[in-house]
């Protein structure tokens, strides 16, 4: 699975010129998990990440490349703590997954899904308000929870605590970003590369025809290599 191998090379390229922190995942460390959505009352809020009309990007890359092999949290920008008002945000995701044959059909299925483990993570005082058409992830963070330490790392734990649930995942990477100089627009139009690439492997999933003529998924098979390689194998033709 290397489908979106050119979105997180872009992804690291576009980051290069920024220095992360970056933390282990310790399992000691995770962030209370509230276990089920929680209202975090605009009165109760210290800032909203994305607020006030500011960037708030996710999406979420699958890789099999064995460069990923820890489990990680790297933050590029201000701590929880350390931002004051309202700020952009960003947070990525790359996944390493075994490799996968043609016909592992289970394993296919659990890449789609990957995403939506973000409906299945609940920290203590973060809550999310997520618009999957324009990729914006925007987060609410409770006064108290900023009181009671909470930080990128341990809610970044609590992501890769949930990831590593599916047997299929091997390794996790967590990304958030809030330097304000971060490339907010780039990372938005990678948001929409992977959710195309999604897209169209949930229409190869399902068994669409392999008539690249008339395929209105054509333009994303032309730009990301194996994916047209993938259709025809899974159909059964060279
Ligand atoms: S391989 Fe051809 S038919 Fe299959 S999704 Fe790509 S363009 Fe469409």
């Amino acid at each position: 699975m290397r489908l979106y191998d050119s979105v997180i090379a872009d992804t690291k390229k576009q980051l290069k010129a920024f220095a992360p922190k970056v933390w282990s995942y310790d399992e000691n460390k995770v962030w209370p998990d509230a276990g089920e959505s929680e209202l975090v009352l605009k009165r109760d809020a210290a800032y909203e990440l994305g607020g006030s009309g500011l960037p708030a990007v996710n999406f979420t890359c699958v890789t099999t490349d064995a460069v990923l092999t820890g489990n990680q949290v790297m933050l590029y920008g201000p701590e929880l703590r350390e931002i004051k008002g309202d700020s952009p945000y960003a947070r990525i995701v790359i996944l390493r997954t075994r490799e996968l044959g043609k016909d592992d059909e289970e394993a296919y299925k659990a890449v789609r899904n990957m995403e939506f483990v973000k409906y299945h993570v609940f920290p203590k005082g973060y809550m999310f308000r997520i618009s999957s058409g324009d990729f914006r992830e925007q987060v609410r963070v409770g006064k108290t929870a900023l009181r009671r330490g909470i930080s990128f790392r341990s809610v970044g734990f609590d992501f890769i605590r949930q990831y590593l649930k599916n047997p299929n995942i091997l390794n996790v990477e967590l990304i958030f970003v809030t330097d304000p100089q971060a490339p907010y627009e780039s990372f938005k139009k990678s948001a929409k590369k992977t959710a195309d690439i999604t897209r169209t492997l949930t229409h190869i999933l399902d068994g669409m025809p392999t008539d690249c003529r008339s395929c209105s998924l054509k333009p994303v098979c032309d730009e990301v290599e194996g994916m047209r390689k993938l259709h025809f194998e899974r159909s059964g033709r060279r």
